[in-house]
């Protein structure tokens, strides 16, 4: 059959080309002058370095599927992400472990000892009912309040107290020096970027990638088509806009290495930016030959209409809007949607080659067993598992 994949992000692509392979022909179009969504990478012309386009992206999971479909395309590289959080004119190892411990306090303190020492600093609380209860509960008011509360409201614009308990959930605290940003099984960078991969994988006989297009420019029939694009736009915006987040990136180059390490995060409200990336650390394969170094300071902040929506805010009033496209959604022939988009949630890039790899199987066997395909293939009124997996 022939379908119709809006969007050239890890999404439409797994789900393109597990269709293709299964003999189907499937346009997938993008309004975008590349594949790979939000995880584009390319070479910065000026000194050579691979640069994360849309922001730092790192590959992390242990999920062997995923794992072992995404090698099939590209050369996963290992790489380990250890985050700088500088604060109150000192710098501190992230998430929060023994060394930001006995650095913040300073202090010399055992596992056990840090553990009795924290747990007299945390605040009991039966269910923390937010972000800021959940921190208070975790690591007590002076963590807190030197390395969440400021950053958090710079990234989310919003006070920790409106902001759901699971976004601090995605981060673990540790009594021991491990200082690994995350603690999945795999952690990997390609080592050509992400784009490669993307375009390795829509390359197969039954797809065709038009770039520079937007899905509402086409006219042509399909049997279906797979939107992995804003729900709220497809439904032209008719019960109002989801509410996101976007992000500025100032880019600036030097010479040699700027900071020492790929991510640097500013916790104090003061400082109006949230983390420096630099971007070579990403690939220390090739960064040995690169003298040049390319920066990208981030500022978080609402996303307007001409903007590029990355961090969904689901408030309550996000809630409900949702459910309402949702109720749209099901009654609406002939197009599902799925991703981070088209679902309004925050997605790893694993989870949403998973979830990509699920709804491929669930098309093939709708359309084996002559059954409807539905709407959608995850509840979308449902916070991503990947909010409270990182930390795992
Ligand atoms: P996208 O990548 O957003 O792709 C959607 C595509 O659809 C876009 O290319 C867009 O141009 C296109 N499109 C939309 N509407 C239309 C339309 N109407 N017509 C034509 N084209 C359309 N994940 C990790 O695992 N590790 C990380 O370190 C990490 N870091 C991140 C950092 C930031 C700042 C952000 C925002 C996300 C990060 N992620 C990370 C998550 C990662 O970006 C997502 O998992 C991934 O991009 C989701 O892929 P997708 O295909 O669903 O969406
Ligand atoms: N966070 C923080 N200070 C930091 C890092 C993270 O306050 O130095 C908070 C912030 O609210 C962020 C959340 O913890 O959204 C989860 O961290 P993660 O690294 O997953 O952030 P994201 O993927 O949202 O950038």
């Amino acid at each position: 059959m022939r379908f119709c994949v809006v969007g050239a992000g890890f999404s439409g692509a797994v789900l393109a080309r597990v269709l293709a392979d299964a003999g189907h022909s499937i346009v997938v179009v993008d309004e975008r002058a590349h594949v790979a969504g939000n995880c584009h990478s390319e070479r910065d012309a000026r000194t050579g370095v691979m640069t994360h386009v849309y922001g730092p992206h790192i590959f992390h999971t242990s999920d062997e599927r995923v794992w072992s479909f995404i090698q099939r395309f590209g050369t996963m590289r290992p790489y380990l992400h250890q985050v700088r959080a500088i604060t109150g004119g000192a710098v501190y190892s992230l998430p929060v472990n023994l060394l930001t411990i006995n650095q913040f306090f300073r202090t010399t303190m055992g596992p056990d000892d840090a553990r009795a020492f924290i747990a007299a600093k945390a605040e009991a609380m039966a269910e923390p009912a937010n972000f800021e209860e959940q921190a208070l509960s975790m690591i007590g008011t002076e963590l807190y309040e030197a390395f969440f509360r400021g950053y958090t409201r710079k990234q989310w614009g919003l006070e920790p107290t409106e902001l759901p308990a699971s976004i601090l959930k995605r981060l673990p605290l540790r009594f021991n020096y491990d200082d690994r940003y995350f603690a999945h099984k795999y952690q990997a960078i390609p080592a050509d970027g992400y784009t490669r991969i993307v375009d390795a994988m829509l390359q197969a006989p039954g797809i065709e990638v038009r770039l520079k297009t937007a899905h509402e420019t086409l006219d042509e029939p399909f049997a279906h088509v797979f939107y992995t694009g804003p729900i709220d736009r497809y439904f032209d915006f008719t019960h109002g806009r989801l509410g996101y987040r976007t992000l500025d990136f100032e880019v600036f180059r030097k010479s040699g290495d700027y900071q020492g390490a790929a991510v640097i995060n500013y916790c104090d409200e003061n400082v109006p930016f949230t983390r420096i990336t630099e971007h070579k650390h990403f690939a220390p394969w090739d960064s040995q030959e690169i003298d040049g170094t390319i920066c990208y300071r981030e500022f978080s902040r609402a996303c307007g209409p001409n903007d590029i929506p990355y961090y969904p805010i689901r408030q309550a009033r996000e809630e409900r809007m949702l459910d309402t496209y949702v109720q749209r959604a099901r009654a609406t022939a002939g197009v599902s949607f799925l991703g981070r988009l088209g679902s309004y949630r925050y997605l790893d890039m694993d989870v949403t080659i998973g979830e990509a790899l699920d709804a491929a199987q669930h098309v093939l066997a709708c359309l084996s067993e002559g059954r409807a395909i539905p709407a959608f293939f995850v509840e979308p009124l449902q916070q991503a598992p990947a909010a409270t997996a990182r930390a795992a």
